[in-house]
């Protein structure tokens, strides 16, 4: 995976540490090629009713995954709102599946 930097934080870093006219190090960095990225949001989803619909904690979406686990579903991100879901979002909520079931045996 590639890292984005901010080229604005760098060129501000480079002039706030180098002593002396500006050298062809801050041009590259002036010049280098850009991809338009915005800030990744982190999510999550929280199971609204057993095992049918999701919620985004982003953007309150529901997400109906057909009795499907998020990870099942390869529900990586919010479609509204674009909220990044990981992996311990899915692990969470795989607990509290467990645990509705683990509680449904023993009723
Ligand atoms: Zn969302």
């Amino acid at each position: 995976m590639n890292d984005l930097i901010s080229r604005k934080a760098l060129i501000a870093e480079y002039d706030r540490v180098h002593i002396g006219p500006p050298g062809g190090a801050r041009k590259l960095m002036e010049d280098a090629p850009a991809v338009d990225a915005v800030p990744v949001v982190h999510g999550r989803l929280e199971q609204y009713v057993p095992t049918t619909a999701w919620r985004c904690n982003m953007c309150g979406r529901m997400h109906y995954l057909e009795n499907k686990t998020p990870e099942e579903a390869h529900m990586n991100c919010c479609s509204q709102c674009g909220a990044v879901f990981n992996m311990e979002a899915y692990l969470s909520m795989h607990e509290i599946i467990e645990h509705k079931q683990r509680r449904a045996t023993n009723e």
